[in-house]
C-alpha cells in the first residue's frame, strides 16, 4: 500500500514470528496459498470488476484506488492468492485434510463489495470462500461471523438476502465505513458496539445474540472474518478485547461448529495492524482452533 500505510507485510511476519515463539508452528500444517482462479472469484464479483482492477494494476509505484487503498505492482498477485487460501482452506477442511484452518492472508477482504473496493480490501476473501463451499461442495447454510472493529460492508451486500448464508458480526459505530447499524437483511445479524466497549460487553452481545442466532441457525461451516484492530492496544479502533476475549470467543464458535457443522471452520485474517497485539492475538485464536489451549 505504499510507505508507512498500517496494511503492510510487517504485518503476517509478526504473525509467523509469533507462531513459531509460541511453538504452535509444531503443531500446524503449512499451506502455500493458491492463485483464485476467475471462476472462483466471478461467484462473488463481476468480470468486469476484476478485469478493471487488473488494468490499474501499476508496473511501477503506487495506484490509489481510493485514499486509504492503493495498489502496488505485487497487490494483484498478493489478492489473488489472499482470495485462493480461502478456497483451499475450504477444500482440506471439506475433504477432512484439516480439521479447520486458519488464512494469514493480505490484503484483507470484508470491506470490497462486488464491485468496489476499498478500506484496503480488493477482493472479498470471506465471501470467495463462503461461495466455494456453497457451489462446490454445496452447504446449504454456511454461517459468516465478523468481529473486526469495522464493519463488514462488503461481505453484507454480498450476501444480503442471499438463502444459504447467515452473518453476524460486532463493530464499533458510529465508525468507518459508517453503516451496518441498519440490518438490511434478514439473514445479517450486525450488532454495533460503541466506542470504549471492553470484553465484558462484547462476550454479552456473543452469548446473548450470536449464539442463540447461530445455534438456531444450525451451520453446516463457520467463517471467520478474523481482524484483530478491536484489540485494545490497536489505536486504528476505539475497542478494548483482549487475547483472552478472542480465545473465548473462538473456543465459542469452535462449540457451535462442532454441534452441527462437524467442526468445520475456516478463518480468515482481516485487520489488525498493532503488530504485538496482533501476533499475540492471532496466536492465541490458533491455539484454540488446534485444539492446543
Ligand atoms: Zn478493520
Amino acid at each position: 500500500m505504499g510507505s508507512h500505510h498500517p496494511e503492510c507485510p510487517d504485518r503476517l511476519s509478526a504473525i509467523q514470528d509469533r507462531l513459531i515463539a509460541a511453538q504452535l508452528d509444531l503443531y500446524l500444517q503449512f499451506h502455500d496459498a493458491p492463485l483464485a482462479t476467475t471462476e472462483q472469484l466471478t461467484r462473488v464479483h463481476p468480470l468486469r470488476y476484476i478485469r478493471t482492477l487488473e488494468m490499474n494494476v501499476p508496473t511501477t509505484g503506487i495506484f490509489h484506488v481510493d485514499p486509504d487503498t492503493a495498489m502496488s505492482p505485487g497487490t494483484w498477485t498478493a489478492a489473488l492468492r489472499a482470495a485462493g487460501a480461502g478456497v483451499l482452506a475450504v477444500d482440506l477442511v471439506m475433504k477432512g485434510e484439516a480439521e479447520n484452518a486458519f488464512c494469514a492472508v493480505r490484503p484483507p477482504g470484508h470491506h470490497a463489495e462486488r464491485a468496489k473496493a476499498m478500506g484496503f480490501c480488493f477482493f472479498n476473501n470471506i465471501a470467495v470462500a463462503a461461495a466455494h463451499a456453497i457451489d462446490q461442495w454445496g452447504l446449504k447454510r454456511v454461517a459468516i461471523i465478523d468481529f473486526d472493529v469495522h464493519h463488514g460492508n462488503g461481505t453484507e451486500e454480498i450476501f444480503a438476502n442471499h438463502e444459504n448464508v447467515l452473518m453476524v458480526s460486532t463493530f464499533q459505530h458510529p465508525f468507518y465505513p459508517y453503516c451496518g447499524a441498519e440490518n438490511p437483511a434478514p439473514n445479517m445479524c450486525n450488532v454495533p458496539l460503541p466506542a470504549r466497549t471492553r470484553g465484558d460487553g462484547f462476550r454479552e452481545v456473543v452469548s446473548e445474540v450470536w449464539l442463540p442466532r447461530l445455534r438456531d441457525y444450525a451451520p453446516e461451516m463457520l467463517f471467520i472474518s478474523a481482524g484483530f484492530d478491536a484489540h485494545y492496544e490497536d489505536d486504528m479502533g476505539n475497542l478494548g478485547l483482549l487475547e483472552a476475549d478472542y480465545a473465548w470467543v473462538t473456543e465459542q464458535l469452535l462449540a457451535v461448529a462442532r454441534e452441527s457443522g462437524k467442526g468445520r471452520v475456516v478463518s480468515m485474517l482481516e485487520g489488525g495492524y498493532a503488530l504485538s497485539a496482533l501476533a499475540r492475538s492471532v496466536a492465541t485464536h490458533v491455539k484454540v482452533l488446534a485444539d492446543l489451549h
